[in-house]
């Protein structure tokens, strides 16, 4: 007789409402594990052929019908059945479509929760998926940052990760090394034979060429980090030099507070804009200068500390000013001090004198940047100073057409772990080492690999990923 089929094991039922908290029109609450179906059955009545139970009906259908606490009516909903395996978390599943609001899908969530299912951690649904094999660790990510994605850059890598070309390119590379692997260790079962299944020469060029690879994601970070987090761009220039202004005219909404008083941008706020498909993110920093007041002063150590942290600088000068050529050292120290950081200077106020371009020439001249006049005031220049501020992050038009990008932090210390590895694998087969030591090394670059796409399971590494997520997801 044939074996019947094994399903997945089933976990233990759990609920939770799948859509945010407040007023709409509808709402969702989600079931899944092992026995959803007698659940619901025990508190829904259909409306049609109400005699027939859900436990009964078949996978992805859908319900209208009435929810009963005893005799009480919570609500009228739809309820939709996924069987086994055909479902996100590969479990029973049953989702509750009711009516939006608060107090509603409290209801609903509480009697599901009195019947039987425990309420659902954080991205418990989404680590049923990946515990069933339904989607990798990497897509799991994925549709954690495709809910947070802030820019359509953002969406699109999430939307390319969760469709795994990630995980396809890390799929090849651990099968090379697994293949590099497995011929070092058969080479160490016969070593008493000294026999060499693949020459030295050729594993060094495989583990150079496998490095190389890594290292291509490795760089890939700094920028999917910008996809992800936004180009984080620090506004600077002295007290009235029109940093708010400018702030407010990029953002197109009155966010900062404007005054005529010199150091009123005590502390600094952040904000975002996007342009094109990328996402800026601006602070506006209390004013460069020496000051005397105390919680100013904090304001300026604050604002210095953005300033390291920055991807690009927009250093704002009053050129209208009579002595806009002093601004030239600050601008010149800055550079100095802060080689990596892109720095565009930009000149306002052009609507306060006639030789506004004369004047920005000097100060390109004296400095050696890149200078573009605007009226932050009269929102004049402002196209061309966002057209400015895309092409100076370096290789962020590339960037839009990437397919394969690493975004996350852990992705990427697992990349620069595994390409260690590999660095030290090859100094060993160059320097002719034991076998014993190179396969372990290659081992250590395989399991940094599988670990970012959960090959490599570490119940740590699960609970920080998964505890990002919201309950319901
Ligand atoms: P911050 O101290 O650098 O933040 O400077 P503010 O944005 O508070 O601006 C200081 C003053 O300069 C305010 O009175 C602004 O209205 C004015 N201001 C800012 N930009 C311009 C500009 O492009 N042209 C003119 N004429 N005034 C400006």
């Amino acid at each position: 007789m044939n074996e019947p089929v094994s399903l997945p094991l089933q976990g233990e039922p759990i609920a939770a409402v799948a859509t945010p908290v407040g007023v709409g029109a509808l709402a969702v609450v989600r079931m899944s594990g092992e026995g959803v179906f007698s659940i619901a059955d025990r508190v829904f009545t259909k409306v049609r052929s109400p005699e027939t139970s859900l436990a009964d009906s078949p996978g992805y259908t859908a319900h209208f019908g009435k929810l009963y606490d005893g005799d009480r009516m919570i609500d009228e909903v739809i309820v939709l059945v996924f069987r086994s395996p055909d479902s996100f978390t590969v479990e029973d599943m049953v989702e509750i479509t009711c009516h939006g609001g608060p107090v509603v899908t409290k209801h609903v969530l509480k009697l599901l929760l009195d019947n039987g299912c425990r309420l659902a951690e954080p991205g418990e649904f989404t680590r049923r998926a990946f515990l069933n094999g339904r989607i990798d660790l990497l897509q799991a990510e994925a549709i954690g940052e495709m809910i947070h994605a802030r820019s359509e850059s953002a969406y699109r890598t999430a939307v390319n990760q969760m469709s795994g070309g990630l995980s396809g390119r890390l799929g090849t590379l651990r099968e090379q090394l697994l293949h590099s692997c497995a011929l070092l260790e058969l080479e160490l079962d016969f070593s008493e034979e000294d026999v060499e299944f693949q020459s030295r020469e050729e594993l060094s060029g495989q583990v150079e060429n496998l490095q190389q690879e890594v290292d291509k994601l490795v760089q890939s970070y700094q920028h999917g980090r910008l996809l992800r987090e936004g180009v984080a761009t620090a506004i600077i220039g002295r007290p009235n030099a029109g940093k708010s202004t400018l702030l407010n005219a990029l953002l197109g909404e009155e966010r900062a507070i404007v005054s005529h008083m010199p150091g009123t941008t005590r502390d600094y706020i952040e904000e975002c804009f996007i342009y094109e498909k990328t996402m800026f993110r601006l602070t506006d920093t209390a004013g460069l200068r020496e000051a005397a007041e105390e919680i100013e002063h904090e304001g300026i150590r604050r604002s210095y500390e953005k300033i390291a942290e920055a991807d690009l600088i927009l250093y704002l000068l009053d050129i209208g000013a009579s002595d806009y050529e002093e601004e030239t050292s600050t601008v010149t120290e800055l550079r100095q001090k802060h080689p990596d950081i892109q720095l565009l200077v930009v000149a306002n106020k052009t609507d306060t004198t006639e030789d506004s371009a004369e004047r920005s020439e000097k100060v390109a001249e004296k400095t050696g940047c890149q200078v573009l006049g605007i009226s932050a005031l009269k929102e004049d220049g402002l196209d061309r100073l966002k057209a400015g501020m895309s092409s100076m992050v370096e290789g962020l038009d590339k960037l839009h057409d990437a397919s394969v990008l690493v975004t996350s932090m852990r992705h990427y210390e697992a990349l620069r772990n595994a390409s260690d590895a590999l660095r030290n694998a090859r100094e060993l087969i160059d320097a002719q080492s034991e076998t014993e030591l190179i396969a372990f090394e290659l081992r250590s670059a395989l399991d940094y690999v599988g670990e970012i796409t959960g090959k490599v399971v570490n119940e740590e590494v699960l609970n920080v990923i998964f505890g990002q997520f919201c309950i319901g997801k």
